[in-house]
């Protein structure tokens, strides 16, 4: 329950520190044997949209030690030639980690792209190898936002065996791995999406509700069980005029209010988004390493390996 001061922030850059710490001793190992990972992320053209994010992880990367590399396409390229790109990268045994930046350009997609990734290099988790273990309770590489949200949710120390959770957004890199984590862990899942009946009765009935959808504002505190876990994975731009860029960045949920009723929040900016890219980082460690996939799902998220 939230305590007389407020409900607990779930601060995603302190815990982000905490991973980069857990990790630390893998990394310096890898580098004293000569094997420091490298991670590339490929992107065809140069959309605004993955730029800052490109940006997060290159700030990531360079912070934890780990080489970072953007390989870019000229933004006419075609399916094949990312294909190609993909394959060289699978290839060159200096490299660790692939990640492919979305969005392409349209006429590309990116699905059939993904499963061209080497899974032993698939850091963000979407190599349908990686997704299956996933499926069948056998831990590899997970989507990193998807164990970014677990990681929150474990900080804020609630049990979820037995517990309601309820996901709003059922996207391949988000809303359904999360909601098979959260399996995992003997929690009660529901998933709702944009044909969900009465969105609010369910998020109500939520000890812990994770939000991936993209709509500010979606979830309002009368939506909210007083007392819950509340993780906002959204990143959304509204105009705001105080400001010089004249947005500013907000995510699915009206904080202040929910905040007053929750017992944990994360924030946005400051909450999934950090812990993502410390995920990225992690995963990044663990391929150059070559993890082999885990059973156990009382190991999961991230602190026992
Ligand atoms: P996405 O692929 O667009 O998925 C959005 C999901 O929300 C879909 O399942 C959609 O359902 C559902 N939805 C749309 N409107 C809804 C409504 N009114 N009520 C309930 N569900 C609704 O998005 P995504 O890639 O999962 O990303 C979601 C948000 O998280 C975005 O704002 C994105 O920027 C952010 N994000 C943040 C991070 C981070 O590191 N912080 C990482 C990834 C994504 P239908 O498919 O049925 O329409």
């Amino acid at each position: 329950m939230s305590t007389p001061d407020g409900p607990t922030l779930l601060d995603g850059r302190a815990l982000a520190e905490k991973i980069r710490a857990k990790y630390e001793p893998k990394l310096e190992a890898l580098i004293e044997s000569g094997r420091r990972p490298r991670l590339v992320a490929l992107r065809v053209g140069e959309d605004p949209a993955t730029e800052a994010y490109l940006r997060g992880q290159r700030r990531g990367a360079e912070k934890w030690g780990i080489e970072y590399a953007i390989e870019t396409l000229p933004a006419s390229s075609d399916e094949a030639a990312v294909r190609k790109a993909l394959k060289a990268l699978n290839k060159d045994r200096g490299v660790t980690g692939i990640l492919l930046a979305l969005p392409l350009p349209e006429g590309i997609g990116a699905r059939g792209l993904q499963h061209q990734i080497d899974p032993a290099k698939d850091v963000e988790g979407v190599h349908p190898e990686n997704l299956g273990n996933c499926f069948y309770g056998r831990y590899s590489l997970l989507p990193c936002t998807a164990l970014a949200c677990m990681a929150l949710i474990e900080s804020s120390e609630i049990d979820l065996q037995g517990k309601n959770a309820v996901v709003v957004g059922h996207s391949e890199i988000v809303g359904k791995p999360v909601a098979l984590l959260l399996l995992a862990k003997d929690a009660t899942v529901t998933v709702c999406h944009v044909y969900t009946d009465d969105l609010a009765a369910r998020t109500r009935e939520a000890d812990v509700l994770v939000v991936a959808v993209g709509k500010p504002d979606l979830i309002r505190a009368d939506m909210v069980k007083p007392g819950a876990v509340v993780v906002d994975v959204g990143i959304n731009a509204v105009p705001d005029a105080t400001r010089k860029s004249g947005t500013r960045i907000v995510g699915d949920v009206s904080f202040d209010e929910v905040a007053a009723k929750a017992a944990a929040i994360t924030p946005v900016p400051g909450g999934v988004g950090p812990v993502t890219v410390a995920v990225l980082m992690r995963n990044t460690i663990l391929a150059a390493e070559g993890m082999p996939p885990l059973d156990d799902p009382n190991q999961l998220p991230l602190f026992n390996r």
